[in-house]
């Protein structure tokens, strides 16, 4: 044997299954299995992307000094401790890669999202899973499933595909439960779509803690996906080991652009959360109406599971396929009788709702 052999633990990764986006005939379909936001990004966005796309001959601001100062006058933080990603993905990736090695644990829910045991394997560390109750965080279970071996701790809130968040009173709970040398990674993808009420996003926890991190993206309220940009809020140390590793211009010039204007629009934002503030309790509605199970969302996405379990789970997305409807199975999650469903436009919803009522009523 002569060939490369990937390193021990790469070959155990299951590769992550996007959203199906299209139909392969160039004809338009309805996508609700991304999660991106219905109304697309600010036209500003658009135009700041186009207006840098003059300038590529150029290497991008590797530190992305504007974005990170724009960013920190939105939330109030300090941008010398703010680093920005291509795409949160990209930070998430690299925290096991610079805390974790063969040997280490890295912690996260059940139905956490599904990079963090990619991420952990990638490194070569053994990805762990807290049992959920009720497609929620159990943050005893959490705790309970903590070793010496844990380097890094993954909590989405609100996750994907549950759908649905702990209080910040129970995030603090964690924290204080975890070993201090544990580093907590609070990924915030879904923050600007969640009501206040109990909420806060993790910087009220990471501004004055050495050993918690937030990540956010511009992918889901602010519609920037196809560019890839995200940020995380850290401590300074973690900031510094993070910038040691990250590719010297990691965000390119359109993408970085594009966002700080995104950030600039606030009313654009604030149209997007009104919009799913509208929709998602109706979508939830008319789903249980169905008989499906859907847990509280606090989110622009739905987890609706089938009485009638994988089975009807498949045919439901096969028939909602077929009506150039697509949804998100969600099988590498291990939820087989479970879609997940993002907020569209209304004409979509009511697309969809349409079509779901058809195949409940023939089931
Ligand atoms: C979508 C998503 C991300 C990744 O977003 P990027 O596009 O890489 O910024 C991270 N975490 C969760 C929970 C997500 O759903």
């Amino acid at each position: 044997m002569t060939a490369p052999t990937p390193r021990p633990g790469i070959l155990d990764i299951e590769p992550y299954v996007p959203g199906k986006s299209d139909a392969g005939d160039g004809r338009p379909v309805i996508k609700l299995s991304s999660n991106e936001s219905a109304l697309g990004p600010s036209p500003l966005a658009v135009e700041a992307a186009k207006r840098a796309a003059e300038t590529v001959v150029r290497y991008p601001d590797g530190a992305a000094t504007d974005l990170r100062e724009a960013l920190g006058g939105r939330w109030t933080l300090d941008p010398a401790r703010i680093v920005c990603g291509n795409g949160s993905d990209e930070l998430l990736e690299m925290l096991p890669r610079i805390y974790a090695g063969p040997g280490d644990e890295v912690l996260y829910s059940q139905y956490g999202f599904a990079l963090y045991p990619i991420a952990a394997r990638a490194a070569g560390a053994t990805p762990v899973a807290a049992p959920e109750a009720d497609f929620r965080t159990d943050v005893d279970a959490m705790l309970a499933a903590a070793t010496e071996r844990t380097r890094i701790v993954f909590l989405a809130n609100p996750n994907n595909p549950t759908g649905s968040r702990i209080p910040a009173s129970e995030v603090r709970r964690l924290r204080e439960g975890l070993p201090d040398d544990a580093l907590l990674v609070i990924d915030s993808a879904y923050a600007e779509f969640v009501g206040r009420d109990g909420y806060t996003a993790g910087e009220d926890l990471v501004r004055d803690s050495d050993n918690t991190v937030m990540t956010r993206t511009f992918s889901k309220i602010y519609s920037l996906a196809g560019l890839r940009v995200g940020w995380l809020y850290g401590p300074a140390d973690v900031i510094d080991a993070v910038h040691r590793v990250r590719p010297p211009f990691n965000v390119n010039g359109p993408a970085l652009a594009a966002a700080a204007a995104a950030l600039g629009d606030e009313e654009h934002v604030v149209r997007a959360r009104e919009h799913n503030e509208r929709l998602l309790p109706r979508l939830t509605q008319s789903l249980r109406g169905m008989g499906l199970s859907v847990p509280d969302s606090a989110v622009n996405f739905v987890l609706a599971r089938f009485p009638g379990g994988p089975d009807q789970a498949k045919a439901a997305e096969t028939h909602l396929a077929a009506n150039r409807i697509f949804v998100r199975g969600l099988d590498a999650y291990g939820i087989p009788d479970g879609l997940r469903i993002n907020i569209g436009l209304d004409r979509e919803m009511e697309a969809l709702t349409d079509a779901l009522r058809r195949f409940m009523e023939a089931a």
